[in-house]
């Protein structure tokens, strides 16, 4: 059988800037909702951080966060 292809956000480095923003990838993200650390991000981040792990590629982030892709 085929490995399964996963979808999931990832991060434009060039755009992300934490320090702007208002994390609203962060806010928005439905497994953090649950209590999860699917993205870690904060005022002093560099970037935000997506976990491959948790990340179930909804897309919710990508729509609210200008520097996310699906
Ligand atoms: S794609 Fe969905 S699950 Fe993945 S980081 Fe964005 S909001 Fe969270």
């Amino acid at each position: 059988m085929a490995p399964q292809m996963t979808r999931m956000a990832i991060v434009d480095e060039d755009r992300c800037s934490p320090k702007k923003s208002r994390q609203e990838c962060y806010k928005a993200c439905i497994i953090v909702k649950t209590g999860k650390l699917c993205i870690e991000v904060n005022p002093a981040s560099k970037l935000a951080f997506i976990s491959e792990e948790l990340c179930i590629g909804c897309g919710i982030c990508v729509k609210v966060g200008r520097y996310l892709k699906i």
